[in-house]
């Protein structure tokens, strides 16, 4: 059996329970399949795809709080510290209910190639907790944060592992949780991204994953002869990444007809209105069902249908595998070009194949939705030098790292006769960086 294929097998037989886990391994390890091969003997003797596939450490706690009632909550924390080998740990917290040891692993997983992709220096992590921050006060919030930090800090710090947001974990929880950290250690440090802008955090970060998908995609398509602008686009998601997104991609000059949440669906002819998604999402926390009263124009739907409306682009923002094999059919039929991930693996792996099987142009989320923890190393970097810079020249530095990145990939993509083909252009970049690092550290 090829080397490849050995360690996908222990991956899942060591794993159980963890399909998300077992499929972004798969993802990656096929792709850079013709990397191994071409030198399968090193690679098994110095067992390089078992310690890439197995993290440094993980990391799992009780996180005890009070609720509004005096009823004591016990939830489960994490932190998969996955690779080290070119920088600090670095990667979100997620605080969902969703949230397993097996979710943990997959996004840690991913972590690791997409801060390699950024081109900074920045190893992979992940973290979180199985806590739903929706329906809470904001009193049962902060106090689920600073229990979860009571825990977190001993394995935290500005030069060893940098958490920050990530699904349910937005500005408010990440004051929270750098209160706690600094009241704890007792130093004001760059310890978390996605700070306040009145303690350290970076301008454009609130922005970065949204605008730099729409970077990458305007620039993968020009490198394919094709504008953005006039184009139109579905969105699923109403989050953080969705509502950037949305924002880029009008003003560059495209139109955005839909979004979602966990309820339901908005379909608005006229383009999604950003000012009112913001007041809905980011200022009311409230269901997209609001939407109408802003737009009556527009058509609420419950469940999911964002994919059958007829669009040129496609960008996943929600959460992964949200986008089927189904969805990826009614997608191809209805014409579209590309699709871009903004989530992490939204795209299931036969939908994944269907897509590039029908032309359709794909980059996966670890190259497309970057410019959020790219901007994160930004933050860092400001923190470290005690210095703010401005909207304009964060914003130009994303867009240049967005733009590098996506020709690294489409160059890796080439240099092993997979041109157009930006999953394997972007795990092959990902990981030769990431193996260059830990061969030249030894075996530790
Ligand atoms: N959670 C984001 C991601 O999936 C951002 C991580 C960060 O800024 O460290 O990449």
């Amino acid at each position: 059996m090829s080397y490849v294929d050995e360690v996908i097998e222990q991956v899942v037989a060591k794993n159980p329970a963890e399909p998300e886990f077992h499929q972004a391994v798969k993802e990656v390890l096929e792709s850079i399949r013709v990397v191994v091969e071409a030198n399968e003997e090193k690679f098994r003797k110095e067992a390089l795809l078992e310690r890439i596939v197995n993290p440094e450490r993980q990391i799992k706690f009780r996180v005890p709080w009070v609720d509004d009632n005096g009823q004591v909550q016990v939830n489960t924390g994490y932190r998969i510290q996955f690779n080290s080998a070119i920088g600090p740990y670095k990667g979100g917290l997620r605080l969902h209910p969703s949230v397993n040891l097996g979710i943990m692993k997959f996004l840690g997983f991913e972590q690791v190639f997409k801060n390699s992709l950024t081109g900074l220096a920045m190893g992979g992590a992940k973290g979180g907790s199985d806590f739903d921050p929706k329906g809470k006060s904001d009193r049962e919030v902060m106090a689920f944060c600073q229990s979860f930090m009571n825990e977190l800090y001993k394995y935290i710090g500005p030069n060893v592992d940098v958490p920050a947001g990530d699904i349910g974990t937005g500005a408010r929880e990440i004051g929270f949780m750098f209160g706690q950290y600094k009241k704890i250690v007792g130093a004001f440090e760059g310890v978390l991204t996605g700070k306040g802008l009145s303690f350290g955090g970076s301008l454009a970060r609130t922005e970065a994953t949204g605008y730099g998908l729409l970077y990458l995609t305007a620039e993968m398509l020009k490198t394919n002869g094709i504008d953005i602008k006039g184009k139109t686009i579905c969105v699923s998601g109403a989050g953080n990444v969705a509502i950037y997104a949305i924002e880029k991609a009008h003003q560059l000059g495209a139109k955005v007809v839909t979004c979602s949440d966990s309820t339901g669906w908005v379909y608005d002819p006229d383009g999604i209105d950003v000012a009112a998604l913001k007041e809905i999402k980011e200022v009311k926390r409230a269901r997209l069902t609001e939407y109408k009263n802003y737009r009556p124009n527009s058509e609420y739907h419950e469940g999911r249908g964002v994919w059958s409306i007829k669009c040129d682009i496609a960008l996943p923002c929600a959460t992964q595998n949200e986008l089927l094999i189904d969805d990826a059919k009614a997608l191809v039929a209805n014409g579209v070009t590309a699709v871009c991930e903004g989530a992490n693996m939204p795209t299931t792996l036969d939908a994944t194949e269907y897509l590039q099987k029908n032309g359709v142009y794909f980059v996966p989320g670890k190259a497309a939705n970057a410019g959020g923890v790219a901007t994160s190393g930004l933050e860092m970097s400001q923190n470290s030098e005690r210095l703010s810079w401005t909207f304009e020249e964060v914003d130009a530095k994303l867009k240049n790292i967005m733009v590098t990145l996506f020709h690294n990939l489409d160059d890796a993509a080439k240099k092993y006769g997979f041109e157009g083909n930006y999953v394997v252009g972007a795990n092959i970049a990902g990981f030769e960086k990431v193996v260059n690092a830990m061969e030249a550290q030894g075996i530790v």
